[in-house]
């Protein structure tokens, strides 16, 4: 259980987040949403340890992680650009940390191969992000946050520069690997759609305050008030 009470992140005087309470069950697929500039980002971040809060504590099961650095947190962040480097192969871009951590080949390979196959890289391993699809490259950044094992999965819109037929590729294997792992996520996304058909729960943000919080269904159904409405494009 991922437990966020009454966070707070103000940035040049200005409340980014204001007094933001969540608590995320093992396992959950949560989706947040809401309007550019409501936070989105800033939430993942403070998730990530990118960023330090400017009041109230992130806990993980019973452990208080408001201070840990990123590399204590262990949790993998997924980015819209996926940042691979260039010059190393998909192989040495999955196992790039490892090597970094000196951690023992024997160790990792295993790792390696099983990540590998659940996101069909397998015949890619020796190629140059370059000679890849969007779709793939995004797939080699998946592999590379998966193989370490983290604790909770962060992703900040891992598909918006997908064109439409990569995007549901790429969509299908977060979930055909979330339904794996069943490791917590918390999945940002503009795209309602997206939002409806992945999220066990759905977040609604405006303006760094949770606007409601509910099975995508009961968003729907009923939304708390008319913004809610608006932005999952229920007729209430
Ligand atoms: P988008 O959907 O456009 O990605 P978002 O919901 O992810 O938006 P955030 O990036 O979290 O929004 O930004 C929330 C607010 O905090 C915005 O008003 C933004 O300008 C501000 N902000 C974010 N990062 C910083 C920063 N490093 N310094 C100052 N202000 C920031
Ligand atoms: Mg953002």
């Amino acid at each position: 259980m991922l437990r966020l009470n009454n966070i707070c992140k103000v940035f040049d005087g200005k409340p980014a987040l204001n007094a933001l309470s969540l608590e995320i069950s093992d396992g959950e697929f949560v989706v947040l949403v809401g309007p550019s500039g409501c936070g989105k980002s800033t939430l993942l971040r403070l998730l990530a340890g990118l960023e330090t809060v400017s009041d109230g504590e992130i806990w993980l099961k019973e452990e208080n992680i408001t201070s840990l650095s990123p590399r204590e947190r262990n949790f993998a962040m997924i980015f819209q650009n996926y940042a691979l480097f260039p010059h190393l192969s998909v192989r040495d871009n999955i196992t790039f940390g490892m090597k970094i951590r000196k951690e023992e080949k024997a160790s990792w390979q295993p790792r390696l191969e099983r990540v590998a196959q659940m996101l069909q890289l397998e015949t890619l391993l020796d190629r140059k992000p370059a000679k890849l699809s969007g779709g793939q490259r995004q797939r080699v950044a998946m592999a590379r946050a998966i193989v370490r094992n983290p604790r909770l999965f962060l992703m900040d819109e891992p598909l918006s520069n997908l064109d439409a037929r990569l995007r549901s590729e790429v969509r299908d294997s977060i979930m055909a690997l979330h339904q794996q792992l069943k490791t917590s996520t918390i999945y940002v996304t503009h795209d309602q759609t997206e939002a409806m058909s992945m999220a066990d729960r759905i977040v609604v943000l405006n303006n760094g305050h949770v606007q409601q919080v509910g099975k995508p269904e009961h968003l729907y159904a009923s939304p708390a008030n008319l913004f809610v409405a608006g932005f999952i494009g229920s007729p209430a």
